[in-house]
């Protein structure tokens, strides 16, 4: 039996490895391209999974990232339903979990993660969901007519955006978080406190330093027990508590390996002709002060597969894009540039209490970072002062009615 061999093999259909195939293709690539996906569907966006796609507001074929005529027209071999088990740098090849072994010329390893499980007592009864893929939410979609009381575990950005779609069907909704704040990892306390007062106002019982204990029922789930003894009733627990960098057969064939797959300017790993991209993939990021990261949004892992496209066709390209991201929680639009790491101080330009304001974070004097909640214009002028690292005066930062742009003039960093 003749082996398969393609030009490039993109592991992973999701965000990265579709747009990797298709900025491959507008570079011109002419080469063969193969997408292996352990999913069954069409690479698909997965926002949508936490926002319009579980309140219902749209329906799947909305949120494929491309109709199927399209990667039939650009001659992408889509491989789904498939995972790739092992990689062998030298004989450039992967092994299939059907067992078959594929050889590439160029590997482009874009799995994202999986999602965090529960460890304690009872994480594996029936009624537990996590919220990452299609088959993750139709299957929790499917109890919802049977369920009245969710508890949500993790106060990140998915916890919160799930809060919000269930409560807007109508769910009892109770959110837990171990830490004193919600988004306490990624976003300063004027954003957080904002957040919890409008779950709170929305219907949503906040319990923050909450410690699940173990989850109760017998076939089924019927509570979650916190550390401090308070037993809350559960017909459906989600949980939201972070993601593992799928790697394991990298590291296996020799990758250099830690929180992810670690890739240089050009997303090359340490082994000869493999990349990595997306949520996988640890890189040195300016916008974290040079620190290695990883970044879970969609413009990571844009902007990361459009680098190994043109790397890969020989244009200069290094990855430098600066951090942007969006959460829609009821009527509220969060648009994030940069990132807020580091940050010694955090100023709050507008009111918060008429639900349009801005964080603007400082690192010894420099804009680094702006949470903008229902204000665009923050969003989009803001961006030059993070991308300049301007420095500011505090009271102009705060004040709503001097444009941010006039700032990016007024001071280069
Ligand atoms: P993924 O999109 O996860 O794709 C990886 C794919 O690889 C998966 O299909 C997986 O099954 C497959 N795979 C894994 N291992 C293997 C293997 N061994 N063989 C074959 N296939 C494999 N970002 C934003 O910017 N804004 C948002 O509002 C936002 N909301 C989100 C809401 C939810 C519910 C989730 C889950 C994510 C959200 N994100 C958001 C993050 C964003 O979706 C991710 O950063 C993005 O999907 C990363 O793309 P990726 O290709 O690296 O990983």
């Amino acid at each position: 039996m003749s082996q398969a061999r393609y030009d490039v093999v993109i592991v992973g259909g999701g965000h990265a490895g579709a747009a990797a195939a298709i900025a491959l293709r507008q570079e011109k690539f002419a080469g063969s391209i193969a997408v292996i996906g352990a999913e069954p569907e069409l690479p698909y966006e997965r926002p949508p999974l936490s926002k319009e796609y579980l309140a219902g507001d749209k329906p799947f074929e909305r949120i494929l990232i491309r109709p199927a005529a399209f990667w039939e027209e650009r001659a992408v071999a889509m491989l789904l339903g498939t995972r790739v088990e092992a990689a062998d740098a030298a004989a450039m090849t992967i092994r299939t979990d059907d067992g078959r072994t594929i050889g590439y010329g160029t590997l482009i390893w874009a799995t994202g993660g999986e999602p965090r499980r529960l460890t304690c007592d009872g994480h594996h009864l029936d009624g537990l969901h996590t919220v990452r893929t299609r088959a993750d939410v139709d299957r929790l979609l499917a109890e919802l007519p049977d369920t009245r009381d969710v508890v949500i575990v993790g106060g990140g950005y998915i916890g919160l955006e799930a809060a919000a779609a269930l409560t807007k069907l109508g769910k009892s909704v109770t959110l837990v978080e171990a830490l004193d704040r919600v988004l306490a990892r990624v976003a300063g306390e004027p954003l957080s406190r904002f957040y919890e007062a409008e779950h709170r106002a929305q219907g949503v019982r906040v319990l923050l330093g909450a410690a699940v204990q173990c989850i109760e029922g017998d076939a089924r789930v019927s509570g979650v027990r916190l550390a401090s003894g308070e037993v809350l009733r559960a017909d459906m627990v989600i949980v939201g508590i972070g993601i593992i960098p799928s790697v394991a057969p990298l590291a296996k064939a020799g990758a250099v390996t830690g929180n992810g797959v670690v890739v240089d300017e050009c997303c090359r790993t340490t082994l000869p002709d493999i990349y990595a991209i997306g949520d996988c993939a640890a890189h040195g990021n300016r916008f974290a002060d040079g620190a290695t990261i990883r970044l879970e949004s969609v413009q990571n892992a844009n902007d990361q597969a459009s680098v190994v496209a043109r790397t890969i066709v020989g244009r200069e390209a290094v990855y430098d894009a600066v951090p942007w991201f969006w959460s829609n929680q009821y009527d509220l639009k969060l648009q994030t540039v940069g990132l807020a790491s580091g940050f010694d101080q955090a100023v709050v330009r507008g009111r918060p209490e008429e639900r349009s304001f801005s964080v603007i974070y400082l690192r010894a004097g420099r804009v680094i970072a702006i949470d903008a909640v229902n204000a665009v214009r923050d969003y989009v002028q803001g961006r030059a002062l993070v991308l300049a690292g301007t420095q500011a005066p505090v009271e102009a930062l705060a004040d709503k009615t001097r444009p941010l742009k006039e700032l990016a003039a007024e001071r280069p960093a």
